[in-house]
């Protein structure tokens, strides 16, 4: 059966609301047949928050409590996300990164994904099961917990793609796809239909926050098709990232 990987970004589980808005787009799928599995980051703002806090102690935290810090935001939408797929009569089950585990370097805040463990995922996919993992974290050989760099949920999301072997991977914003400027900034900026993993990496060598820069190299090695799409309209074309 083929699975899909869906994330969502901060705007998007902002709110209770929101999140149910995303239910939306996962039922759709799953009710196609398709094996979910799904990629969220923290609430809103948390994580800036989380940092704020995080200098009222300290300008310069020790490296290791920063990620043990900065990673909890994603532990909160990952577990309110399975109870309303829940309460919409649907199995769903939430990871931590170091529960499936993602395994990574020890490169604190700004951490590389080394290895994916797909066994379990795999065996809740049979089960019928939507699987909701953490973005944005994973654990070191010695059992830390580690970050991906701000903005790493996309590249959660890509390397599990990458290691299920995904039909694609869904990345929803709330932008309809990826467009030439900032299409809230120039009305006649123009969306992409499609758009070469290449072309990806020089828009986002040159500053455009489009995706996570290191989930394109990551994309590009696997063959990822990467769909990025709006979540608030229910058909989105978007733009797909590919060859
Ligand atoms: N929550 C993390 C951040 O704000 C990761 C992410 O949003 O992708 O950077
Ligand atoms: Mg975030």
């Amino acid at each position: 059966m083929g699975i899909i990987i869906q994330k969502f970004g901060g705007s998007s589980v902002a709110n209770t609301e929101k999140l149910f808005n995303v239910c939306k787009h996962i039922i759709k799928e799953k009710n196609k047949g398709k094996s979910i599995v799904v990629v969220v980051s923290a609430q809103g703002n948390t994580t800036d928050e989380l940092i704020q806090e995080e200098k009222e102690i300290t300008q310069k935290p020790n490296k290791r409590e920063h990620d043990m810090l900065v990673s909890v935001g994603e532990q909160i939408t990952i577990a309110k996300l399975a109870m309303c797929l829940k309460s919409l009569g649907y199995q769903a089950i939430s990871y931590l990164g170091w529960q499936i585990p993602i395994i990574t370097d020890s490169n604190f805040g700004d951490a590389n994904i080394t290895e994916i463990e797909t066994s379990k995922i795999n065996k809740d996919l049979k089960e019928n099961k939507i699987v909701i993992v953490a973005g944005f974290q994973g654990v070191d050989k010695n059992k830390n917990i580690t970050t991906l760099g701000r903005g790493g949920s996309d590249t959660t999301a890509i390397a599990l793609a990458a290691a299920l072997q995904a039909e694609r991977c869904e990345i929803f914003k709330d932008v309809d796809g990826i467009y030439s400027e900032d299409p809230n900034k120039n009305q006649n900026a123009k969306r992409y239909e499609t758009i070469s993993y290449d072309k990806m990496l020089e828009l986002s060598n040159n500053g455009a926050e489009v995706l996570h820069n290191k989930c394109i190299e990551i994309a590009q090695e696997n063959l990822v098709k990467i769909f990025v799409k709006s979540v608030f309209k229910e058909e989105s074309i978007g733009t797909i990232v590919g060859r």
